[in-house]
């Protein structure tokens, strides 16, 4: 049999929110490649080699998922939420750019429910009008950029999504986010912290940017910040889907 190579979302944690596609795939393949959390959270069995490593060496696990693909093995990359956000699937076309010889290979990404959604359905629907989407690491682009498009997205009024937020090796970009937020939107704007969405551990929190404080925020928590129109309604948090 010829082999094939996809990209997969496993979702925020829940099995429930993994998509009947990504485990029929996960069923058929010989290969699972990944960082090693979300390799975890594969079923081991007979007949399946699962390959774990580290978080920073994306392009080579992409090469080596490649590799096997064209050596005919059946090869399934993770990525937790959706492969294509901030995560695995880049990687892939960035390893496949260098190499003609593997562009016909037979290549699928399997979409995944993203960590903001999960999130943004606990909440409510604070995503409901124009958002937008912002990782706040600065392992692949500078900080200098990150306050710019921060400053940019809150200006043109949108709601945001801020992935990575806060990691004990930048302890200090959150709290400038949070500065600039302030600035922008005022301290009423509201925010909320969604830690371990769908998971056992699952926490919701939503405060005004004055109460915020770094500290709400870690690795596994994505953060939600309103548009001006951004209001309670009774337990949940809600964005108007009108902005006239
Ligand atoms: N591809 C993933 C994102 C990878 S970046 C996706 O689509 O969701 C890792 C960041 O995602 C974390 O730092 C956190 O901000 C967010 N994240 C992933 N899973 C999460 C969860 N269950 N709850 C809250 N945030 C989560």
């Amino acid at each position: 049999m010829s082999g094939w190579l996809c990209i997969a979302g496993l979702g925020p944690g829940d099995p429930n929110l993994v998509t009947p596609e990504v485990t029929l795939t996960l069923e058929a393949a010989t290969d699972v490649v990944g960082y090693i959390p979300y390799v975890a959270r594969i079923a081991p069995r007979a007949g399946l080699r699962l390959h774990p490593s580290d978080n920073r060496v994306e392009l080579d696990r992409a090469r080596a998922a490649i590799d096997m693909a064209a050596q005919g093995r059946r090869v399934v990359v993770v990525s937790s939420g959706d492969p294509g956000v901030f995560a695995m699937a880049s990687a892939v076309f960035e390893a496949l750019e260098n190499r003609p010889e593997w562009q016909a290979l037979d290549i699928r990404v399997l979409p995944g429910i993203t960590a903001m959604l999960a999130a943004a359905a606990s909440a409510g629907a604070p995503l409901g009008h124009d958002f937008c989407a912002i990782n706040l690491s600065d392992n692949l682009k500078p900080a200098a950029l990150i306050e710019a498009r921060v400053r940019a997205a809150a200006g043109a009024d949108f709601a945001m999504a801020f992935y990575n937020p806060r990691s004990a090796s930048r302890p200090h970009t959150f709290g400038r986010v949070l500065d600039i937020l302030r600035d922008t939107c005022g301290p009423d704007r509201l925010i909320s912290f969604a830690r371990a969405v769908s998971t056992p551990e699952e926490k919701l929190r939503t405060v005004t940017l004055a109460e915020a404080t770094p500290e709400m925020a870690d690795m596994r928590t994505v953060v939600i910040v309103g548009n001006s129109a951004t209001r309670r309604v009774g337990r949940f948090v809600y964005t108007p889907r009108s902005a006239l």
